[in-house]
């Protein structure tokens, strides 16, 4: 979402007197100009949790008024495309890890699986993504997703395509990681470097992105802080168009992780967190539009 090219007059909010930003989005699909994709589903009734995020933080007050407006006014125009990883099988024919890449990677790797459950990672990617979905557009936001089945062929490449596409605003790809050594656990999220050949105008946006979603997710669920990971080696982070980030939820090599991870209790932990992480990048990126 960009802001800030349209100011609409100052209105009276909640018995404050607070600018109004604009939003481009908004205008454009008002007038219908945008062919926004059938899997957006809208909802444009915000609830009050960004309030009591905003209450939480350490903003200043002047802040916390201002961006509670914003989010009042705008949440809904935001889109979050969500990328529930992997699929049923995967496919390895070759595609470019980036615009004009030399070198080539699988189009979508199998992924892991739960050493205990012998749950694959395409599944637990699905589930707590379309929980995810449900949590977000609870909080006002707009949602499209990837997929909603597991039986599926789209390539790392084509989903960035698809949330651009579908002129989402952030992408945020779901996956659960594996490891030789069983004893890893936690939660690591990772984004391009600052060098990225293809994406590095968006390399503070996703490493913000990546930073708040990672400790909102270890501050809900007590997990392990593996840290964020700056990458430039992953596809379908290195053809987005838009900020980015890989959430790897937990280990699936991991017996207790891997157990946990299949419970009602901590998919839901990790889908607040994540839905948390989101709040706190928008806020903090409407700050300094
Ligand atoms: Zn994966």
């Amino acid at each position: 979402m960009k802001r800030g090219n349209v100011i609409k007059p100052i209105l009276p909010i909640l018995g404050l007197t607070l600018t109004l930003l604009s939003c481009n989005k908004a205008s454009e699909q008002a007038h219908g100009v945008i062919k926004v994709p059938s899997q957006i589903i809208t909802v444009n009734e915000p609830t009050d949790k960004m309030a009591e995020i905003i209450n939480n933080s350490d903003l200043a007050i002047d802040e916390k008024q201002g961006n509670i407006s914003v989010y009042n006014h705008y949440a809904s125009n935001f889109i979050i495309a969500i990328d529930p990883g992997h699929q049923a099988k995967g496919n390895f024919e070759l595609e470019p890890i980036g615009p004009g890449a030399s070198q080539s990677k699988a189009k979508v790797a199998s992924g892991t699986c739960g050493v205990s459950t012998k749950v694959p990672e395409y599944k637990l990617t699905l589930e707590v993504s379309l929980k995810l979905r449900e949590e977000l557009l609870a909080r006002g936001y707009n949602v499209f997703i990837i997929r909603e089945t597991d039986d599926v062929n789209i390539s790392n490449r084509e989903r960035t395509v698809m949330a651009t596409e579908a002129r989402a605003d952030i992408f945020v790809r779901i996956h659960a990681d594996g490891s030789e050594n069983s004893s890893i656990n936690g939660i690591l999220t990772i984004c391009p470097t600052i060098h990225n050949p293809y994406i590095s105008q968006l390399y503070v946006q996703s490493r913000a992105l990546s930073d708040y979603i990672l400790n909102a997710m270890v501050a809900v669920t007590g997990a392990k802080k593996r840290g964020v990971s700056e990458v430039d080696n992953m596809s379908g982070i290195n053809w987005s168009t838009i900020p980015v980030t890989i959430i790897e939820m937990g280990l699936m090599t991991n017996p207790t992780e891997d157990k946990l991870m299949q419970t009602e209790e901590y998919q839901q932990k990790l889908v607040i967190g994540i839905a948390d992480g989101i709040e706190q990048y928008f806020i903090r990126n409407d700050i300094v539009y």
